[in-house]
């Protein structure tokens, strides 16, 4: 209760936060994108995490105003960094089930893309299966219309829900996000190098891209990479990068990352 109008006047003051968190190609340890990762600024700086208020947002519905947000403050910095470093790289956004169903979802997300001299090509939403007990034509529909503008759209936490293989086939994705709860425990259970090895290979005859999430450790990376898995997210390679802890921590990291590429 406390949480839900606090949240509604975090929404009024946008006290949040955006971090940005990299991804690295598995064979070449080159960057490939950066996913973008909000919190909330509570009133006594603190850090909320957004697995404990994005539930909530959703059911009140601040979700809308907050995903706009971040979709707007994301692509913003995503330009800047581009133009600033010149360096190619994909920018990951999480949408929620209910800013994707909105009506007007598609044009909204172009009008940021056109506003901030984005291209659609380098943005990639991440949903998950979640959108996709809901009419599942009218969803397919519009992630073919966004894919036909040229915007990725990444299938996030795969393996945790439903993980039906048969509409696998029929998504218009570029990109399948293998869950953290695989990466953690690759080293430990073969069943899961089993199911892992599986979904790499799959992935790659679909003609989409694999991620693995929460890769905190060199042997999990090794044994990704020699799977085959494309890109490799976690903080092995890169904790998350808070954006408006302004000039010094955020520059200094950006900076430094974007630098080596
Ligand atoms: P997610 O999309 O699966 O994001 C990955 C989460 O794992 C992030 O937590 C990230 O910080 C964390 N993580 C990444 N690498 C590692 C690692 O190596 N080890 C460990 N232990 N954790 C790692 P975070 O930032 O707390 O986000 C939690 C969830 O909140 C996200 O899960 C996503 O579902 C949601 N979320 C975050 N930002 C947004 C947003 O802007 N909009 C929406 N709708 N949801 C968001
Ligand atoms: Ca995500
Ligand atoms: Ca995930």
């Amino acid at each position: 209760m406390e949480l839900d109008s606090k949240l509604k006047e975090a929404v009024f003051d946008h006290n949040f936060i955006l971090y940005y968190q990299p991804q690295y190609y598995a064979g070449n340890q080159k960057l490939r994108g950066m996913e973008a990762l909000i919190r909330w600024k509570d009133g006594d700086g603190k850090m909320i995490s957004p697995a404990k208020f994005i539930p909530i947002a959703e059911k009140n519905g601040t979700i809308i105003p907050i995903g706009n947000w971040v979709l707007e403050q994301s692509i913003r910095t995503f330009s800047e960094w581009r133009n600033r470093y010149g360096v190619p790289f994909v920018l990951s956004v999480n949408i929620s089930a209910l800013q994707y169903q909105k009506e007007d979802f598609v044009d909204s997300l172009l009008n940021i893309i056109r506003k901030y001299d984005a291209s659609p090509e380098e943005i990639e939403l991440e949903i998950t299966e979640s959108i996709l007990i809901d009419d599942f034509q009218a969803v397919t529909e519009k992630m073919q219309l966004l894919k036909e503008y040229g915007i990725r759209i990444s299938l996030d936490d795969f393996g945790t829900g439903f993980s039906s293989l048969s509409y696998l086939k029929k998504l218009p994705i570029n990109t399948l996000k293998i869950d953290k709860s695989f990466t953690d425990t690759l080293l430990t259970d073969s069943a899961t190098r089993i199911i892992t090895e599986s979904i790499v290979s799959m992935v790659k005859s679909l003609g989409f891209e694999s991620i693995a999430e929460g890769v905190e450790e060199e042997q999990q990376y090794k044994y990704l990479r020699a799977i085959g898995c494309d890109i490799i997210q976690g903080y092995l390679f890169g904790n998350r990068c808070p954006r408006r802890r302004s000039n010094s921590y955020c520059r200094r990291y950006t900076d430094q990352l974007l630098q080596k590429e």
